[in-house]
């Protein structure tokens, strides 16, 4: 199995800095759209050995970087606010436009 590490670094990002990123809507589709997006910009770090995940976070990924990240995440939530695709939104839930770009 392979494991891209940079996915649980931003959930961890996310989790912390959830109540400060200003989003609209915090529904878990919401909050799925934002890390999606947020990964999909994100080039992905690829380990073999989940369990090396925090050792990789820790010698790899500096302060710089988390603050590019959470840039990243603070975006992202103002791109899925000024464009929800949840229920909330009356949009289709099954449209994912942006995941993709
Ligand atoms: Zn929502």
């Amino acid at each position: 199995m392979i494991y891209n590490v940079m996915e649980q670094i931003m959930i961890d990002l996310f989790d912390e800095y959830r109540d400060r990123l200003g989003m609209k809507c915090t529904c878990s589709r919401c909050q799925s759209d934002v890390l999606a997006l947020a990964l999909n910009k994100t080039p992905p770090r690829y380990i073999s050995q989940q369990d090396k995940a925090a050792y990789v976070k820790a010698e790899f990924v500096d302060k710089q970087e988390m603050t590019t990240l959470l840039v990243k995440l603070a975006e992202c939530s103002k791109i899925v606010s000024d464009q929800p695709y949840c229920r909330k939104s009356g949009v289709a839930e099954n449209s994912v436009p942006y995941l993709y770009r």
